[in-house]
């Protein structure tokens, strides 16, 4: 099978992960023989550069016409005093809103190797955590009506959450999709004893379950998952949620595993469609010093494989080859305990590599 692939690279230490990514991917390929095509793209701080814009249209229109993009971080110093819409981070929002993102994936998972970055105690996370938030990500209080308006006790601001049956229904096809992939758990997110939007939402999300009769649905309120997340994380498996409830308890749970260099994520929009990053940064800090931790990236494409290309052995494979890695004891700057040495990216890369 032939697959395109729209690669934006992107500012700091996005190249340095991208490259590490597809040197695996490339591996796969050659293994399972699949043929992965790339074509590379401005986005971000790059592009601003070269295009005075941080998303040309031509480098939307290759990503619209790609089976899925793979997108390394944006932004950085050098660009920060740019108004709003030059900001390299508003390329983000724009290939979302371009692309049709409307899922964010992002798994929150503890490597029992890496235990000890963990902030909660042993007896809490035991042998691991595999969490994955499933976050509504074009609509609710984010899209909504805001605004100013002059009330009895003065100037007001307002923003407006508003969901409607559609968008609910397709995000929670999604989460049981992913559900039924793994162990068929699934809890919503919502707070419907007070908002209509959310009682809309669960409404919903039991109506869409009927077709799903082999996964178990929960409800749960946001301010109880919030805590239930750090008290008996264990519970979870697959947690859907509106937009701004899985901005924060997506955040939350990803804190959990200890490592922002380790979290991969997926934005997925029809037809399997996605765009595919780490949760980390540009890192300007560590920024061509080749001491990135490629991981998340490599997961990222894991997801990739999963989700837009059906191809779930080739994942699982991947995960596998990081998983030894992490056995094995390599470690990169950012998981490395006190005294042992890091591996750089290349290195870390090539010790994953072995392992597919
Ligand atoms: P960051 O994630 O870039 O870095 C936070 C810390 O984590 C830094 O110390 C960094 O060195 C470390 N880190 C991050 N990724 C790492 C990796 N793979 N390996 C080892 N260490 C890693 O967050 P920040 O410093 O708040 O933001 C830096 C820039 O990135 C800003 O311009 C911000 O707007 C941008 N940003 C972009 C995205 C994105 O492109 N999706 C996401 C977050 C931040």
């Amino acid at each position: 099978m032939e697959y395109n692939i729209a690669v934006i690279k992107g500012d700091g230490i996005g190249p340095e992960v991208v490259d590490a990514a597809i040197e695996v991917l490339n591996e796969i390929g050659k293994k399972y023989k699949h043929n992965f095509k790339y074509e590379e793209v401005l986005a971000g701080g790059v592009a601003y550069d070269v295009y005075n814009n941080p998303l040309p249209e031509e480098t939307l229109e290759i990503c619209r016409n790609s089976d899925a993009v793979i997108l390394g971080a944006v932004g950085g110093p050098k660009w920060d005093d740019l108004p709003g819409d030059k900001r390299p981070e508003a390329a983000l929002l724009g290939l979302r809103k371009g692309l049709g993102l409307y899922a964010n994936l992002r798994p929150a998972i503890l490597f029992e190797a890496l235990s000890d970055a963990c902030p909660l105690k042993p007896e809490i996370i035991g042998e691991g955590l595999d969490i994955c938030v499933v976050r509504e990500l074009t609509g609710g209080i984010y899209f909504g009506d805001r605004g100013y308006k002059e009330t009895e006790m003065g100037m007001a601001a307002y923003d407006i959450m508003i969901y409607s049956k559609q968008e609910i229904e397709r995000i929670a096809k999604v989460a049981f999709n992913m559900a039924q992939k793994r162990s068929k758990i699934l809890t919503s997110v919502d707070k419907a004893n007070i908002l209509e939007s959310s009682r809309l939402w669960r409404k919903t999300v039991e109506e869409v379950a009927k077709d799903y009769p082999d996964v178990t649905l929960n409800h749960m309120y946001v301010d109880n998952a919030a805590m239930q997340l750090v008290r008996y994380p264990q519970q979870f498996d697959v947690i859907v949620t509106e937009n701004m409830f899985g901005d924060i308890l997506s955040d939350e749970a990803s804190m959990i595993t200890g490592s922002i260099g380790m979290l991969p994520s997926a934005s997925l929009g029809e037809n399997n469609k996605g765009m595919y990053e780490p949760v980390h940064g540009s890192a300007p800090d560590i920024a061509g010093q080749g001491k990135a931790n490629p991981i998340a990236t490599i997961m990222s494409i894991a997801m990739m494989l999963k989700y837009s290309f059906n191809l779930s052995e080739e994942s699982e494979n991947i995960e596998f080859a990081v998983k030894k890695a992490l056995d094995e004891g390599h470690r990169t700057l950012d998981i490395v305990s006190k005294g042992d040495n890091a591996l750089g990216t290349k290195e870390m890369t090539q010790v994953i590599l072995k392992n597919i």
